[in-house]
């Protein structure tokens, strides 16, 4: 089904009514939709590199100087897609009673023995883009490498000018934390 630009809008503010959001996630979609999304999400942010995918609220996959970045709505850019971007957030970790009872006061509260809950927020704009509870250690998850290549190629069938290798590049930003061996 064909949606307008100013439903797409409404989609993405959360404003638009029910039964019509309903009727759009239902519905067949339109083959340009993606193409749709993107021109309405390039509008909406105040900078020039062009999205290449959207990777969660707040948070695009950009075309920059031949790399491909992490970037948050506001102009904070968290590097390349392939390093878990929340690396590079600020982190706060409530592994103790005390934090945890900010949020989730009395009988509610997790166990900090057997968890820690892990909110992440741009340094740019201070937003929180993401919350993990997870077993106290775990490393941090990453939840989404999209293989931007093969989403060009075979899905869109407009592959981009170049290509590149879709790996977890993580490590790369934990072995700059670690002191030499020497
Ligand atoms: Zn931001």
């Amino acid at each position: 089904m064909a949606v307008s630009k100013d439903d797409l809008r409404d989609l993405f503010a959360g404003t638009l009514a029910w039964d019509k959001t309903k009727e759009i996630i239902s519905g067949p979609k339109d083959d340009d939709r993606f193409e749709a999304v993107l021109e309405l999400l390039q509008e909406q942010v105040r900078w020039p590199e062009r999205i290449l995918l959207p990777l969660r609220e707040h948070l695009y996959i950009v075309e920059s100087g031949g790399s491909r970045i992490v970037k948050c709505d506001c102009g904070h850019e968290f590097g390349d897609w392939r390093r878990n971007w929340k690396m590079s957030a600020a982190i706060i970790a409530r592994d103790d009673i005390a934090s945890m009872e900010e949020i989730y006061p009395g009988l509610r509260r997790p166990d900090p023995n057997l968890c820690e809950i892990r909110e992440f927020i741009c340094p740019g704009c201070g937003v929180l883009l993401d919350v993990e509870s997870v077993p106290v250690g775990y490393p941090v998850v990453f939840d989404a490498l999209p293989d931007i290549d093969v989403f060009y190629d075979d899905w869109l069938g407009r592959p981009l000018e170049d290509h590149q290798d879709c790996e977890d590049r993580t490590a790369e930003i934990i072995s700059k934390w670690a002191k030499p061996l020497l």
